[in-house]
Parts: structure tokens; sequence; C-alpha cells
């Protein structure tokens, strides 16, 4: 089934992402992990594309059949473009189609020093326009509720996303964020704009330290004052941050349901618990 299919009931979509785990010898203690997803009745799991390298294109299409054939659950396979060229992604598309892979989150992937770029795909509207006549695929894109971190201005950076949405993304998913104002602003700049497709708010509970620090380094996400609170008092309490962190990505997905928004993506890092616990808590609003 098309992802794009789910909206057209206007319905609100439950979706998560996974990552594929990096050694074969944890592809089993996945099924751990799916079981409980899947009990959860998401629309759609999308599967993460590590940059570079087949062995990581490998798993991701390996663990995206298996959600398919084992959980009959929708899968969505990520796949980057920047450094790969046309003839690595036509065998990549004809490897998803073989496998009944209909649903691909196009994506530029980010610019790695150490690896080159083929110079085939500049961004993700160029993978986009490349792969549509090659197959029956539902394409979707990633959007920047704060804008990219490369993005000059904000103007820009929705023209740019118009045009990824003009070359055939059909659903856009978003980053993840903490300050649910930045997200109802962004939807509104894109209905401005015209960029009519569903907008889906990405949700990661931030529940550990770690987490804290790679936010802070690399997605860019503005903490606002309620969320820094935590961080500051249970920072250094992991089953204290747990609990506040789980509720505060509570409160935003609730918020962002009873609003006007097309359903809620959750980042879950392969945890059953944390996606378990946010589930109970919207089961009878979603
Ligand atoms: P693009 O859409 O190409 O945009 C990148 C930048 O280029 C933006 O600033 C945009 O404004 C600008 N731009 C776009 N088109 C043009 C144009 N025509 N002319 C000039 N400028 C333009 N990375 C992975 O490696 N693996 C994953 O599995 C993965 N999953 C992700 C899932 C989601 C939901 C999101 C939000 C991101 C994910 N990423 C993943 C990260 C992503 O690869 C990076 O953020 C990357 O830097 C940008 O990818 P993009 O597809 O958004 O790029």
């Amino acid at each position: 089934m098309k992802i794009s299919e789910i909206y057209t009931n206007h319905k609100k979509s439950l979706s998560f992402e996974i990552f594929p785990p990096k050694k074969d010898s944890e592809l089993e203690n996945i099924d751990e992990t799916l079981a409980v997803l899947c009990r959860l009745n998401p629309n759609y799991i999308s599967v993460t594309f590590g940059a570079g390298g087949s062995a990581n294109c490998n798993r991701t299409i390996e663990l995206a059949k298996k959600i398919k054939r084992e959980y009959h659950v929708e899968p969505v396979v990520h796949l980057t473009c920047l450094h790969y060229d046309r003839a690595e992604i036509d065998e990549f598309a004809d490897r998803l189609a073989d496998a009944g892979l209909q649903n691909i989150l196009a994506l530029r992937g980010d610019k790695k020093p150490d690896v080159m770029e083929k110079g085939d795909f500049k961004h993700a509207s160029d993978l986009i326009s490349y792969m549509k006549p090659k197959g029956d695929f539902c394409f979707l894109g990633a959007c920047y509720p704060e804008c990219h971190p490369e993005s000059d201005n904000r103007i820009n950076e929705i023209k740019h996303l118009k045009m990824k949405v003009n070359a055939g993304a059909e659903v856009l998913l978003s980053q993840l964020f903490f300050d649910n104002e930045q997200f109802f602003r962004f939807q509104e700049d894109c209905r401005i704009a015209e960029i009519n497709v569903p907008l889906i708010p990405g949700i990661m509970p931030v529940i550990n330290a770690s987490q804290i620090k790679r936010m802070i380094t690399m997605c860019g996400a503005a903490f606002p004052v309620r969320f820094q609170k935590i961080i500051d008092k249970y920072g250094n309490n992991r089953a204290a941050l747990f609990d506040a962190g789980m509720s505060y990505a509570l409160s935003q997905i609730i918020d962002l349901l009873v609003s006007d928004t097309c359903g809620i993506h959750l980042y879950t890092m392969n945890n059953p618990i944390v996606a378990g616990k946010i589930c109970e808590g919207i089961c009878n609003i979603i």
C-alpha cells in the first residue's frame, strides 16, 4: 500500500522510525522490538539508511522486508543519494521493486568530509525526479520546522521544499522538534506556499543524557524553557529524566493531535518501552 493513501480519508496516522542494527548478530534482537511496535498497530514503520556503504543499505532492505512479510506492517525505506551514482540507485530501485517495497523516504543525506560525493544527485528532489519513472513508488520527503542547518533563510527553505513536492514527494516527515509553536508556524508557512501534502510532525522522547548531548550538537532544534528546565534538573538522574522526558513528549504529542495535524511520527530509537508508553498515553485519542 502507498503511504499517501492513508491520508486520503483524513485519519491521523501513527508511525515509527527504527534503525537497522549495526551488527548481524543484533538482527535477531530486533524481533523483540518489532513485536512490540507492531502490536501498537502503526500505519507504517520507517527504516533508516546508514550513509555510504552497501552493508548499510542491505540491512535497511532486509529489515523493511521483514516488517512487511513477518509483521504485515507497511515499511518506508529511507534512501540517501549524495554518495551514490545513477547506476547504484538503479540497482537499489530494482531491489525495492523486486521486494514489493513501494514507499521511499527520499533523502539527500548529510555531507561527510571523508565520503566522496558522486555528483549525480545534489538534492533529495533530484533523487525523486530520477526514480519516479523507474517504478510504482510513493515518495516521502524530509522537512525541517526550524530550517535545515545548511539553510540560508526560511524563504529559500520553503521554496526548496515546494520543489521537492513538485518533483513528487507526496508526504513530508519532519525533523524532531521540542517546541510545537515552531511546527505550527512552519505548517502555516507551507500552506501559504501551497505545499498541500500531509506534514507529519516527528517527535523524539528524550530520556537519557547521551541523547541530550546529541541533540545539542547535531539537530539544531531549539530547547523551550520548559524543556531546558527538565534537562537542568534531571539531566544526571536517569530515572527522573525518563519520567520527565516521556511526559514532555506525551504533552507535545497530545497538543499536536488536538490541533490541525495529520498524525505523529515517533523516533523510537528502537526502544519498545518508550513507544509502548507513548501509545498507551494516546490510545483513546488517535
Ligand atoms: P534536501 O531536501 O536536498 O535539502 C538539503 C538542503 O538543501 C536544505 O537546506 C534545502 O533548503 C537545500 N536545497 C534543497 N533543494 C535545493 C535546490 N534545488 N537548490 C538549492 N538548495 C536546495 N540521513 C541519513 O543519512 N539516513 C537516514 O535514514 C535519514 N533519515 C532522515 C529522516 C528524517 C525524517 C529527516 C528529517 C532526516 C533524515 N536524515 C537521514 C538526515 C538527512 O539526510 C539530512 O538532514 C540531510 O542533510 C538533508 O537531507 P534532505 O533530504 O532533507 O535534503
